[in-house]
């Protein structure tokens, strides 16, 4: 038999991100930028550059088109990701932040290309070559206008056949779409536990029981992130609850992404549940004292696991 020994990651629809630093913005006015970051992201992306950062090369899957594709795939070369992208006359997206002296963001994201059939039908090709040799499939972010909305469900039930674990990082109708497809693990933070669990949520109690729900569901493990908070991780026997020291964050945006990179990267290595955590929090609040997305440092995250708590006890309800 063939030892599966990849991680993968799917970015559908990714972007070159944009960040532009102004004194003040003004609508209706000519503004000049003092500072200007092109980045690669999208949520896939942000886990693979942590993934790689963690020292294991991802292969990226997903669609790239236009000038802004080749500005990607010449950044994913630069950072020496494995590139197996599939390539589309469409397009791909640019996403502006603009951020003022206080720290105040606007954000204009465009929607990205449109993938026809056969875009659809390559990357499918590409796909079930890919997952021969992968043992963990991230995917994370929107799905791309041309893709149906149970896409994710499709690509869980392939991972099942295939033996592959699934990690799904995505919102809305279409992760709850994809919840019968045997997924190894979700991540929703508190906002997009609500959404699916159809119930408000304001304390822990809340959480573990919104999250029961999914178990219910089919899903293996759900891992509810709660920013400064932590985490918590259900599965049908056990409840981790993690604890989290406190540190000065100065932009947490893509530390869930960091986080799933540190899970995912613990799943390819065998690491029980414990350690996975661990090294998933530990991640998440690396990035979090960073400007930079998907940005993370390992004297950081080898700092932050001595400090990390976790509290294992039984899933009761369940068993009963
Ligand atoms: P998402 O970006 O998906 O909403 P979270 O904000 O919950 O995800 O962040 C994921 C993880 O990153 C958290 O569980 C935590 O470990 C870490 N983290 C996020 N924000 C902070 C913060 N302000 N301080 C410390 N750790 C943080």
């Amino acid at each position: 038999m063939r030892t599966k020994l990849m991680l993968t990651i799917i970015t559908f629809n990714p972007s070159i991100d944009r960040l532009y630093k102004l004194d003040t913005f003004e609508v209706g006015s000519v503004q000049r930028a003092n500072f200007v970051n092109p980045t690669a992201g999208g949520k896939g992306l942000n886990v693979a550059k942590v993934v790689n950062k963690l020292g294991e090369t991802p292969t990226c899957l997903g669609f790239l088109g236009g000038f802004n594709g080749s500005y990607i795939e010449n950044e994913i070369e630069k950072i020496g990701l494995k590139n197996e992208f599939t390539k589309i006359d469409g397009e791909t997206r640019i996403c502006l932040n603009i951020i003022d002296k206080n720290g105040v963001s606007t954000e204009v994201l465009e929607k990205g290309p449109i993938v026809n059939e056969e875009n659809i039908k390559k990357f499918e090709d590409k796909l079930e070559e890919v997952l021969k040799d992968t043992k963990v499939l991230v995917a994370s972010g929107s799905l791309l206008a041309g893709l149906p909305k149970e896409y994710y469900s499709k690509v869980g039930k392939l991972c099942n056949d295939k033996g592959v674990k699934f990690i799904l990082d995505t919102s809305g109708q279409s992760l709850e779409l994809a919840l019968d497809s045997n997924i190894y693990l979700i991540k929703p933070n508190q906002d997009e536990l609500e959404y699916l669990a159809k119930s408000k949520i304001n304390s822990k109690e809340d959480a573990i029981n919104a999250a029961r729900s999914l178990i219910d569901k089919g899903i293996e493990n759900v891992c509810v992130s709660m920013g400064k908070d932590g985490m918590i991780l259900l599965n049908k026997d056990n409840v981790y609850e993690v604890e989290i020291p406190t540190i000065d964050a100065l932009n947490p945006v893509g530390s869930g992404d960091s986080s799933i990179a540190g899970f995912a990267y613990g799943v390819l290595k065998n690491y029980d549940l414990e350690e996975c955590l661990k090294l998933a929090n530990a991640c998440g609040m690396s990035n979090a004292l960073y400007m930079e997305t998907g940005h993370i440092k390992l004297d950081d995250i080898e700092k932050f696991k001595n400090y990390i708590k976790i509290n294992k006890h039984k899933n009761s309800k369940v068993n009963i």
